[in-house]
Protein backbone atom coordinates (compact mmCIF):
# COMPACT_ATOMS: atom_id res chain seq x y z
CA UNK A 1 0.00 0.00 0.00
CA UNK A 2 1.16 3.38 -0.90
CA UNK A 3 1.36 6.30 1.89
CA UNK A 4 1.21 9.51 0.37
CA UNK A 5 2.77 12.39 2.52
CA UNK A 6 2.49 16.22 2.73
CA UNK A 7 5.16 18.11 1.45
CA UNK A 8 5.70 21.04 4.27
CA UNK A 9 9.12 23.16 4.80
CA UNK A 10 10.73 21.43 1.89
CA UNK A 11 10.28 17.78 3.50
CA UNK A 12 7.86 15.00 2.80
CA UNK A 13 5.83 14.26 6.48
CA UNK A 14 3.10 12.81 7.88
CA UNK A 15 -0.25 14.76 8.84
CA UNK A 16 0.12 15.80 12.21
CA UNK A 17 -2.48 13.69 13.90
CA UNK A 18 -1.55 10.04 11.81
CA UNK A 19 -4.77 10.07 10.53
CA UNK A 20 -5.33 8.87 6.60
CA UNK A 21 -8.12 8.32 4.08
CA UNK A 22 -8.60 5.62 1.38
CA UNK A 23 -7.73 6.65 -1.90
CA UNK A 24 -9.76 4.28 -4.21
CA UNK A 25 -8.67 3.85 -8.06
CA UNK A 26 -12.03 4.02 -10.01
CA UNK A 27 -11.26 1.52 -12.73
CA UNK A 28 -11.85 -1.78 -10.05
CA UNK A 29 -13.53 0.22 -6.94
CA UNK A 30 -10.42 -0.88 -5.36
CA UNK A 31 -8.10 1.16 -2.79
CA UNK A 32 -4.45 1.46 -4.10
CA UNK A 33 -3.01 4.27 -1.84
CA UNK A 34 -3.53 6.55 1.62
CA UNK A 35 -3.68 10.06 2.11
CA UNK A 36 -2.88 12.34 4.70
CA UNK A 37 -6.19 12.91 6.30
CA UNK A 38 -4.94 16.47 7.13
CA UNK A 39 -6.66 19.26 9.44
CA UNK A 40 -6.27 22.98 10.14
CA UNK A 41 -2.51 22.00 12.23
CA UNK A 42 -0.86 20.95 9.16
CA UNK A 43 -1.94 23.93 7.15
CA UNK A 44 -0.75 26.66 9.84
CA UNK A 45 2.41 24.62 9.43
CA UNK A 46 2.55 24.54 5.71
CA UNK A 47 1.63 28.40 6.08
CA UNK A 48 4.59 28.87 8.62
CA UNK A 49 7.17 27.42 6.35
CA UNK A 50 5.74 29.28 3.49
CA UNK A 51 5.93 33.02 5.41
CA UNK A 52 9.38 31.92 6.89
CA UNK A 53 10.65 31.67 2.95
CA UNK A 54 8.54 34.39 1.82
CA UNK A 55 11.35 37.20 1.67
CA UNK A 56 14.02 35.23 0.16
CA UNK A 57 11.60 33.63 -2.31
CA UNK A 58 10.30 36.89 -2.92
CA UNK A 59 13.35 38.83 -3.51
CA UNK A 60 15.30 36.45 -5.55
CA UNK A 61 16.36 37.16 -8.94
CA UNK A 62 13.21 36.52 -11.24
CA UNK A 63 16.14 34.55 -13.75
CA UNK A 64 17.05 32.29 -10.56
CA UNK A 65 13.29 31.87 -9.65
CA UNK A 66 12.72 31.04 -13.23
CA UNK A 67 15.90 28.44 -13.18
CA UNK A 68 14.23 26.46 -10.38
CA UNK A 69 10.46 26.76 -12.06
CA UNK A 70 12.25 25.03 -15.12
CA UNK A 71 13.70 22.65 -12.74
CA UNK A 72 10.59 21.35 -11.93
CA UNK A 73 9.36 20.67 -15.56
CA UNK A 74 12.27 19.10 -16.38
CA UNK A 75 11.77 16.93 -13.61
CA UNK A 76 8.33 16.08 -14.48
CA UNK A 77 9.71 15.33 -17.98
CA UNK A 78 12.19 13.03 -16.61
CA UNK A 79 9.76 10.63 -14.74
CA UNK A 80 6.75 11.20 -17.76
CA UNK A 81 5.86 7.93 -18.12
CA UNK A 82 5.42 6.94 -13.91
CA UNK A 83 3.40 10.41 -13.94
CA UNK A 84 0.98 9.34 -16.78
CA UNK A 85 0.29 6.00 -15.22
CA UNK A 86 -0.39 7.55 -11.58
CA UNK A 87 -2.96 10.03 -13.35
CA UNK A 88 -4.76 7.46 -14.82
CA UNK A 89 -4.70 5.11 -12.02
CA UNK A 90 -5.72 7.81 -9.76
CA UNK A 91 -8.54 9.26 -12.16
CA UNK A 92 -9.66 6.72 -14.55
CA UNK A 93 -9.22 8.27 -17.19
CA UNK A 94 -7.31 6.82 -20.61
CA UNK A 95 -3.52 6.27 -20.49
CA UNK A 96 -3.24 8.10 -23.98
CA UNK A 97 -4.97 10.98 -22.58
CA UNK A 98 -2.80 11.19 -19.30
CA UNK A 99 0.06 10.82 -22.07
CA UNK A 100 -0.99 13.46 -24.29
CA UNK A 101 -3.02 15.88 -22.59
CA UNK A 102 -2.60 15.81 -18.59
CA UNK A 103 1.21 15.43 -18.01
CA UNK A 104 2.87 17.44 -21.18
CA UNK A 105 0.25 20.42 -19.91
CA UNK A 106 1.55 20.16 -16.44
CA UNK A 107 5.21 20.46 -17.63
CA UNK A 108 4.28 23.18 -20.19
CA UNK A 109 2.45 24.99 -17.65
CA UNK A 110 5.99 25.12 -15.68
CA UNK A 111 7.87 26.39 -18.72
CA UNK A 112 5.08 28.91 -19.86
CA UNK A 113 5.53 30.44 -16.62
CA UNK A 114 9.09 30.40 -16.04
CA UNK A 115 9.39 31.67 -19.36
CA UNK A 116 6.75 34.36 -18.88
CA UNK A 117 7.73 35.84 -15.41
CA UNK A 118 11.83 36.80 -17.91
CA UNK A 119 9.70 38.30 -20.26
CA UNK A 120 7.24 40.18 -17.97
CA UNK A 121 7.01 44.22 -17.71
CA UNK A 122 4.75 46.32 -16.13
CA UNK A 123 3.07 49.75 -17.22
CA UNK A 124 4.25 53.46 -16.47
CA UNK A 125 2.23 56.88 -17.66
CA UNK A 126 3.84 59.72 -18.17
CA UNK A 127 2.30 63.03 -17.25
CA UNK A 128 3.75 65.55 -19.26
CA UNK A 129 6.16 67.94 -18.00
CA UNK A 130 4.80 67.26 -14.32
CA UNK A 131 6.33 64.12 -13.63
CA UNK A 132 5.55 60.29 -14.62
CA UNK A 133 4.24 57.37 -12.82
CA UNK A 134 5.12 53.22 -12.75
CA UNK A 135 3.67 50.57 -11.68
CA UNK A 136 5.92 47.97 -9.10
CA UNK A 137 4.53 44.52 -9.16
CA UNK A 138 5.37 42.69 -6.14
CA UNK A 139 4.41 39.41 -4.65
CA UNK A 140 1.73 39.12 -2.42
CA UNK A 141 3.22 36.57 -0.08
CA UNK A 142 1.54 33.58 1.38
CA UNK A 143 -0.74 32.37 -1.31
CA UNK A 144 -3.29 29.19 -1.85
CA UNK A 145 -4.27 27.09 -5.16
CA UNK A 146 -6.96 24.29 -4.32
CA UNK A 147 -7.92 22.32 -7.54
CA UNK A 148 -10.50 19.84 -8.64
CA UNK A 149 -9.97 16.24 -9.61
CA UNK A 150 -10.77 16.21 -13.40
CA UNK A 151 -7.64 17.30 -14.58
CA UNK A 152 -5.52 16.63 -10.95
CA UNK A 153 -1.84 17.63 -11.82
CA UNK A 154 -2.82 20.05 -15.14
CA UNK A 155 -4.99 22.13 -13.26
CA UNK A 156 -2.89 21.88 -9.88
CA UNK A 157 0.11 23.10 -11.70
CA UNK A 158 -1.95 25.69 -13.64
CA UNK A 159 -2.23 27.46 -10.71
CA UNK A 160 1.27 26.63 -8.90
CA UNK A 161 3.35 27.83 -11.51
CA UNK A 162 2.66 31.22 -12.09
CA UNK A 163 2.30 31.59 -8.07
CA UNK A 164 6.13 30.78 -7.99
CA UNK A 165 7.17 32.59 -10.89
CA UNK A 166 5.36 36.05 -9.27
CA UNK A 167 7.30 35.60 -5.87
CA UNK A 168 4.73 34.39 -3.78
CA UNK A 169 4.97 31.02 -1.31
CA UNK A 170 2.49 28.53 -1.75
CA UNK A 171 0.19 26.43 0.00
CA UNK A 172 -1.49 23.99 -2.06
CA UNK A 173 -4.38 21.24 -1.69
CA UNK A 174 -5.12 18.91 -4.82
CA UNK A 175 -8.37 17.12 -4.36
CA UNK A 176 -8.40 14.24 -2.17
CA UNK A 177 -9.89 11.93 -5.10
CA UNK A 178 -6.70 12.28 -6.80
CA UNK A 179 -3.93 13.47 -4.75
CA UNK A 180 -1.36 10.90 -6.50
CA UNK A 181 0.44 13.23 -9.67
CA UNK A 182 0.86 15.90 -6.88
CA UNK A 183 2.60 13.84 -4.47
CA UNK A 184 4.95 13.12 -6.79
CA UNK A 185 5.79 16.33 -7.71
CA UNK A 186 6.78 17.39 -4.50
CA UNK A 187 8.81 14.28 -4.76
CA UNK A 188 10.05 16.73 -7.91
CA UNK A 189 10.18 19.26 -5.77
CA UNK A 190 12.46 17.54 -2.83
CA UNK A 191 14.57 16.62 -6.20
CA UNK A 192 15.20 19.82 -7.90
CA UNK A 193 16.49 21.38 -4.48
CA UNK A 194 13.14 24.19 -4.26
CA UNK A 195 14.26 26.04 -1.51
CA UNK A 196 11.84 24.68 1.44
CA UNK A 197 8.56 25.84 2.08
CA UNK A 198 8.39 27.54 -1.49
CA UNK A 199 5.73 25.12 -1.84
CA UNK A 200 3.90 22.95 0.59
CA UNK A 201 1.13 20.72 -0.46
CA UNK A 202 -1.54 19.62 2.43
CA UNK A 203 -3.30 16.94 1.64
CA UNK A 204 -7.02 15.93 2.45
CA UNK A 205 -10.66 16.73 2.49
CA UNK A 206 -11.95 19.99 1.47
CA UNK A 207 -14.48 20.38 4.35
CA UNK A 208 -11.15 20.17 6.49
CA UNK A 209 -8.26 21.59 4.83
CA UNK A 210 -9.80 23.97 1.96
CA UNK A 211 -11.55 24.65 5.23
CA UNK A 212 -8.68 26.05 7.06
CA UNK A 213 -7.00 26.87 4.41
CA UNK A 214 -9.95 29.65 3.34
CA UNK A 215 -10.08 30.91 6.88
CA UNK A 216 -6.27 31.37 7.70
CA UNK A 217 -5.87 34.95 8.00
CA UNK A 218 -1.98 34.63 6.41
CA UNK A 219 -2.87 33.17 3.21
CA UNK A 220 -3.49 36.65 1.22
CA UNK A 221 -4.93 35.11 -2.03
CA UNK A 222 -6.66 31.81 -3.13
CA UNK A 223 -6.76 30.65 -6.64
CA UNK A 224 -9.23 28.24 -6.59
CA UNK A 225 -10.75 25.39 -9.62
CA UNK A 226 -13.77 23.75 -8.40
CA UNK A 227 -17.94 23.81 -7.90
CA UNK A 228 -19.60 26.55 -8.14
CA UNK A 229 -21.29 26.09 -4.93
CA UNK A 230 -17.80 25.27 -2.97
CA UNK A 231 -16.47 28.54 -4.75
CA UNK A 232 -19.52 30.20 -2.81
CA UNK A 233 -18.31 28.94 0.28
CA UNK A 234 -14.70 29.72 -0.18
CA UNK A 235 -16.00 33.59 -1.10
CA UNK A 236 -18.25 33.98 1.70
CA UNK A 237 -15.25 33.17 3.81
CA UNK A 238 -12.58 35.00 2.55
CA UNK A 239 -14.31 37.82 1.40
CA UNK A 240 -14.93 39.51 5.03
CA UNK A 241 -10.91 39.05 5.01
CA UNK A 242 -10.54 40.98 1.68
CA UNK A 243 -8.38 37.94 0.35
CA UNK A 244 -8.22 38.05 -3.33
CA UNK A 245 -9.88 35.62 -5.47
CA UNK A 246 -9.58 33.69 -8.36
CA UNK A 247 -12.85 31.70 -8.89
CA UNK A 248 -12.64 28.93 -11.78
CA UNK A 249 -16.09 27.34 -11.26
CA UNK A 250 -18.99 25.32 -13.06
CA UNK A 251 -20.22 25.38 -16.14
CA UNK A 252 -22.90 24.16 -18.87
CA UNK A 253 -21.95 24.64 -22.46
CA UNK A 254 -23.69 25.40 -25.49
CA UNK A 255 -21.91 23.42 -28.97
CA UNK A 256 -23.94 25.38 -31.39
CA UNK A 257 -23.93 23.95 -34.98
CA UNK A 258 -24.96 25.75 -37.97
CA UNK A 259 -26.03 23.98 -41.37
CA UNK A 260 -23.34 25.86 -42.93
CA UNK A 261 -20.39 24.17 -40.53
CA UNK A 262 -17.84 21.99 -42.26
CA UNK A 263 -19.71 18.65 -41.12
CA UNK A 264 -16.62 16.43 -40.59
CA UNK A 265 -14.65 18.12 -38.86
CA UNK A 266 -17.60 19.56 -36.18
CA UNK A 267 -18.69 15.80 -36.10
CA UNK A 268 -14.81 14.69 -35.19
CA UNK A 269 -14.82 17.34 -32.77
CA UNK A 270 -18.25 17.32 -31.06
CA UNK A 271 -17.27 13.77 -30.06
CA UNK A 272 -14.37 15.03 -28.00
CA UNK A 273 -16.07 17.90 -26.99
CA UNK A 274 -18.65 15.75 -25.46
CA UNK A 275 -17.08 12.56 -24.14
CA UNK A 276 -13.39 13.24 -23.68
CA UNK A 277 -12.07 12.31 -20.17
CA UNK A 278 -15.34 10.41 -19.59
CA UNK A 279 -16.95 14.39 -20.40
CA UNK A 280 -15.20 15.49 -17.28
CA UNK A 281 -13.88 18.75 -18.14
CA UNK A 282 -15.23 21.95 -17.43
CA UNK A 283 -14.81 22.84 -20.86
CA UNK A 284 -17.01 20.27 -22.21
CA UNK A 285 -20.13 21.27 -24.30
CA UNK A 286 -22.80 19.31 -23.00
CA UNK A 287 -25.98 21.34 -24.47
CA UNK A 288 -25.63 20.49 -28.73
CA UNK A 289 -27.61 22.50 -30.56
CA UNK A 290 -28.07 21.91 -33.91
CA UNK A 291 -30.08 23.99 -36.89
CA UNK A 292 -32.94 22.29 -38.13
CA UNK A 293 -31.87 21.39 -42.04
CA UNK A 294 -29.11 19.54 -40.64
CA UNK A 295 -30.62 18.10 -37.02
CA UNK A 296 -31.23 14.66 -38.30
CA UNK A 297 -27.94 14.17 -40.37
CA UNK A 298 -25.86 15.09 -37.39
CA UNK A 299 -27.60 12.73 -34.87
CA UNK A 300 -27.21 9.56 -37.34
CA UNK A 301 -24.11 10.66 -37.94
CA UNK A 302 -23.28 11.62 -33.87
CA UNK A 303 -24.84 8.30 -32.89
CA UNK A 304 -23.10 6.11 -34.97
CA UNK A 305 -19.66 7.86 -33.79
CA UNK A 306 -20.32 7.83 -30.24
CA UNK A 307 -21.20 3.93 -30.37
CA UNK A 308 -17.76 3.40 -31.92
CA UNK A 309 -16.01 4.68 -29.06
CA UNK A 310 -14.48 1.62 -27.12
CA UNK A 311 -14.63 2.22 -22.98
CA UNK A 312 -12.94 0.05 -20.15
CA UNK A 313 -9.46 -0.79 -18.50
CA UNK A 314 -8.21 2.60 -18.70
CA UNK A 315 -4.63 1.09 -18.64
CA UNK A 316 -5.72 -0.29 -21.93
CA UNK A 317 -5.85 1.18 -25.40
CA UNK A 318 -9.73 2.58 -24.62
CA UNK A 319 -11.80 5.57 -25.50
CA UNK A 320 -13.50 5.93 -22.95
CA UNK A 321 -12.10 5.69 -18.88
CA UNK A 322 -13.87 5.02 -15.42
CA UNK A 323 -16.10 7.77 -13.92
CA UNK A 324 -13.77 9.30 -11.27
CA UNK A 325 -15.59 8.08 -8.15
CA UNK A 326 -18.66 5.95 -6.91
CA UNK A 327 -20.52 9.30 -5.82
CA UNK A 328 -19.54 10.76 -8.86
CA UNK A 329 -20.89 7.70 -11.01
CA UNK A 330 -24.38 7.68 -8.66
CA UNK A 331 -24.74 11.43 -9.48
CA UNK A 332 -24.39 10.89 -12.91
CA UNK A 333 -26.83 8.04 -13.41
CA UNK A 334 -29.19 9.88 -11.17
CA UNK A 335 -29.12 13.05 -14.08
CA UNK A 336 -30.08 10.74 -16.47
CA UNK A 337 -33.03 9.60 -14.52
CA UNK A 338 -34.25 12.86 -14.29
CA UNK A 339 -33.58 13.30 -17.95
CA UNK A 340 -36.10 10.55 -18.69
CA UNK A 341 -38.37 11.83 -16.40
CA UNK A 342 -38.34 15.00 -17.68
CA UNK A 343 -39.36 13.53 -21.07
CA UNK A 344 -36.09 12.87 -22.80
CA UNK A 345 -35.42 9.88 -24.93
CA UNK A 346 -31.91 8.43 -24.29
CA UNK A 347 -30.88 7.56 -28.17
CA UNK A 348 -27.81 5.77 -27.42
CA UNK A 349 -25.77 4.96 -23.61
CA UNK A 350 -28.24 6.07 -20.23
CA UNK A 351 -26.94 3.07 -18.12
CA UNK A 352 -23.73 1.55 -16.57
CA UNK A 353 -21.18 -0.97 -17.91
CA UNK A 354 -19.38 -3.62 -16.38
CA UNK A 355 -16.28 -4.20 -18.10
CA UNK A 356 -15.55 -8.27 -18.04
CA UNK A 357 -12.10 -8.64 -15.97
CA UNK A 358 -9.81 -6.33 -13.84
CA UNK A 359 -12.27 -3.68 -14.28
CA UNK A 360 -15.34 -5.42 -13.41
CA UNK A 361 -16.42 -3.62 -10.32
CA UNK A 362 -15.40 -0.04 -11.85
CA UNK A 363 -17.61 3.11 -12.14
CA UNK A 364 -18.14 3.08 -15.95
CA UNK A 365 -20.93 5.13 -17.45
CA UNK A 366 -21.76 4.43 -21.31
CA UNK A 367 -21.58 7.70 -23.50
CA UNK A 368 -24.66 9.21 -23.29
CA UNK A 369 -27.01 11.40 -26.22
CA UNK A 370 -30.48 12.52 -24.72
CA UNK A 371 -33.05 14.04 -27.10
CA UNK A 372 -36.41 15.48 -26.58
CA UNK A 373 -35.53 17.99 -23.46
CA UNK A 374 -36.80 21.91 -22.82
CA UNK A 375 -34.35 23.98 -23.30
CA UNK A 376 -34.55 25.31 -19.51
CA UNK A 377 -35.57 21.83 -17.96
CA UNK A 378 -33.27 21.08 -15.00
CA UNK A 379 -31.25 18.45 -17.22
CA UNK A 380 -30.35 21.07 -19.10
CA UNK A 381 -29.97 23.83 -16.50
CA UNK A 382 -27.84 22.14 -14.04
CA UNK A 383 -23.86 20.86 -14.45
CA UNK A 384 -23.96 17.32 -14.85
CA UNK A 385 -19.86 16.74 -14.86
CA UNK A 386 -20.17 13.08 -16.69
CA UNK A 387 -20.38 11.54 -20.38
CA UNK A 388 -24.28 13.20 -21.17
CA UNK A 389 -25.03 15.13 -23.79
CA UNK A 390 -28.68 16.25 -24.95
CA UNK A 391 -29.47 17.43 -28.43
CA UNK A 392 -31.34 20.11 -29.30
CA UNK A 393 -32.80 21.97 -32.75
CA UNK A 394 -33.13 25.27 -33.14
CA UNK A 395 -34.36 27.37 -36.60
CA UNK A 396 -32.88 30.90 -35.92
CA UNK A 397 -29.60 32.94 -34.35
CA UNK A 398 -32.22 34.73 -32.03
CA UNK A 399 -33.46 31.47 -30.98
CA UNK A 400 -29.95 29.60 -30.45
CA UNK A 401 -28.87 32.86 -28.47
CA UNK A 402 -31.51 32.32 -25.51
CA UNK A 403 -31.45 28.75 -25.48
CA UNK A 404 -27.53 29.04 -25.07
CA UNK A 405 -27.77 32.22 -22.57
CA UNK A 406 -30.79 30.52 -20.63
CA UNK A 407 -27.99 28.62 -17.92
CA UNK A 408 -26.48 30.77 -14.94
CA UNK A 409 -23.42 29.39 -16.21
CA UNK A 410 -20.74 31.56 -18.65
CA UNK A 411 -17.63 29.15 -19.32
CA UNK A 412 -16.77 28.34 -22.88
CA UNK A 413 -19.27 28.00 -25.98
CA UNK A 414 -18.44 26.28 -29.20
CA UNK A 415 -20.03 27.98 -32.59
CA UNK A 416 -19.19 25.71 -35.80
CA UNK A 417 -20.39 28.29 -38.94
CA UNK A 418 -18.84 29.08 -42.15
CA UNK A 419 -20.22 32.15 -42.02
CA UNK A 420 -17.63 34.85 -41.05
CA UNK A 421 -20.26 37.35 -39.92
CA UNK A 422 -22.12 35.18 -38.15
CA UNK A 423 -19.54 33.48 -35.96
CA UNK A 424 -18.31 37.17 -34.81
CA UNK A 425 -22.33 38.28 -33.99
CA UNK A 426 -22.45 35.00 -32.33
CA UNK A 427 -19.06 35.20 -30.42
CA UNK A 428 -20.18 38.79 -29.22
CA UNK A 429 -23.20 37.82 -27.81
CA UNK A 430 -22.79 34.45 -26.43
CA UNK A 431 -22.06 34.31 -22.90
CA UNK A 432 -19.31 32.77 -21.80
CA UNK A 433 -15.95 33.62 -21.38
CA UNK A 434 -14.31 31.11 -22.96
CA UNK A 435 -15.72 31.21 -27.23
CA UNK A 436 -14.16 28.84 -29.42
CA UNK A 437 -15.17 28.86 -33.71
CA UNK A 438 -14.67 25.75 -35.43
CA UNK A 439 -13.10 24.14 -32.58
CA UNK A 440 -12.81 23.11 -29.46
CA UNK A 441 -9.75 23.04 -26.50
CA UNK A 442 -7.29 24.88 -28.87
CA UNK A 443 -5.51 26.58 -25.90
CA UNK A 444 -3.48 28.92 -26.13
CA UNK A 445 -1.74 29.78 -22.46
CA UNK A 446 -1.21 33.50 -22.77
CA UNK A 447 -4.83 33.89 -23.30
CA UNK A 448 -7.56 35.10 -20.35
CA UNK A 449 -9.34 31.90 -19.33
CA UNK A 450 -11.88 31.75 -16.97
CA UNK A 451 -15.75 32.40 -16.93
CA UNK A 452 -18.88 34.41 -16.81
CA UNK A 453 -21.83 34.12 -14.15
CA UNK A 454 -21.77 31.72 -11.95
CA UNK A 455 -18.56 30.06 -13.69
CA UNK A 456 -16.36 32.18 -11.76
CA UNK A 457 -14.46 35.39 -11.00
CA UNK A 458 -11.32 36.76 -12.60
CA UNK A 459 -9.04 35.04 -15.53
CA UNK A 460 -6.26 33.12 -15.65
CA UNK A 461 -3.42 32.22 -18.16
CA UNK A 462 -0.65 34.26 -19.07
CA UNK A 463 0.01 37.82 -17.65
CA UNK A 464 -3.99 38.11 -16.31
CA UNK A 465 -2.74 34.92 -13.75
CA UNK A 466 0.74 37.41 -12.97
CA UNK A 467 -1.74 40.24 -12.39
CA UNK A 468 -3.69 37.76 -9.83
CA UNK A 469 -0.57 36.79 -8.07
CA UNK A 470 1.13 40.24 -7.62
CA UNK A 471 0.06 43.41 -5.88
CA UNK A 472 0.42 46.32 -8.01
CA UNK A 473 1.79 49.59 -6.79
CA UNK A 474 1.48 53.33 -8.47
CA UNK A 475 4.90 55.05 -7.98
CA UNK A 476 4.37 58.61 -9.05
CA UNK A 477 7.16 60.86 -9.02
CA UNK A 478 7.02 64.71 -9.80
CA UNK A 479 9.85 66.79 -11.62
P1 LIG B 1 -15.24 20.67 -5.65
O1 LIG B 1 -15.73 22.07 -5.61
O2 LIG B 1 -15.98 19.64 -4.89
O3 LIG B 1 -13.74 20.57 -5.14
C1 LIG B 1 -12.69 21.36 -5.67
C2 LIG B 1 -11.61 21.48 -4.62
O4 LIG B 1 -12.12 22.23 -3.52
C3 LIG B 1 -11.17 20.14 -4.06
O5 LIG B 1 -9.80 20.19 -3.77
C4 LIG B 1 -12.00 20.05 -2.80
O6 LIG B 1 -11.47 19.18 -1.83
C5 LIG B 1 -11.97 21.48 -2.32
N1 LIG B 1 -13.03 21.81 -1.38
C6 LIG B 1 -14.19 21.16 -1.14
N2 LIG B 1 -14.89 21.77 -0.17
C7 LIG B 1 -14.16 22.84 0.23
C8 LIG B 1 -14.35 23.88 1.19
N3 LIG B 1 -15.43 23.93 1.95
N4 LIG B 1 -13.39 24.82 1.30
C9 LIG B 1 -12.31 24.80 0.51
N5 LIG B 1 -12.05 23.83 -0.41
C10 LIG B 1 -12.98 22.87 -0.56
O7 LIG B 1 -15.13 20.31 -7.20
P2 LIG B 1 -14.75 18.91 -7.83
O8 LIG B 1 -13.43 18.47 -7.31
O9 LIG B 1 -15.93 18.02 -7.69
O10 LIG B 1 -14.53 19.33 -9.35
C11 LIG B 1 -15.54 19.43 -10.27
C12 LIG B 1 -15.99 20.86 -10.44
O11 LIG B 1 -14.90 21.67 -10.84
C13 LIG B 1 -17.02 21.00 -11.54
O12 LIG B 1 -18.05 21.85 -11.11
C14 LIG B 1 -16.25 21.64 -12.66
O13 LIG B 1 -17.04 22.38 -13.56
C15 LIG B 1 -15.30 22.50 -11.93
N6 LIG B 1 -14.16 22.84 -12.77
C16 LIG B 1 -14.04 24.12 -13.23
C17 LIG B 1 -13.00 24.46 -14.08
C18 LIG B 1 -12.83 25.86 -14.59
O14 LIG B 1 -11.77 26.16 -15.11
N7 LIG B 1 -13.80 26.73 -14.45
C19 LIG B 1 -12.03 23.45 -14.52
C20 LIG B 1 -12.24 22.14 -13.95
C21 LIG B 1 -13.27 21.86 -13.11
P3 LIG B 1 -11.80 17.61 -1.77
O15 LIG B 1 -12.42 17.21 -3.04
O16 LIG B 1 -10.46 17.05 -1.58
O17 LIG B 1 -12.68 17.40 -0.60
Amino acid sequence: MIYLKNYINGELIEPLKKQYLENIDPSTGTVFSMIPDSDADDVQLAVNAAKAAEDAWGNMHYEKRAKYIEAIAKGIEARMEEFVAAESLDNGKPLNLARHVDIPRAVSNFRFFATAIQQSSTESHFMEGVGVNYTLRRPIGVVACISPWNLPLYLFSWKIAPALAAGNCVVAKPSEITPYTSYLLSEVCKEVGLPKGVLNIVHGLGQKVGDAISKNIDIKAISFTGGTSTGRTIASIAAPMFKKLSLELGGKNPNIIFADCNFDQMLKTTVRSSFENQGQICLCGSRIFIERPIYEKFKAAFIEKVNALSIGDPSTDVNVGAIVSKPHYEKILSYIELAKQEGGTILTGGESVKPAGRCENGYFIKPTVIEGLAYNCRTNMEEIFGPVVTLTPFDTEEEVLMYANATEYGLAATIWTENLSRAHRMAEKVESGIIWINCWLLRDLRTPFGGMKNSGVGREGGWEALRFFTEAKNVCIRY
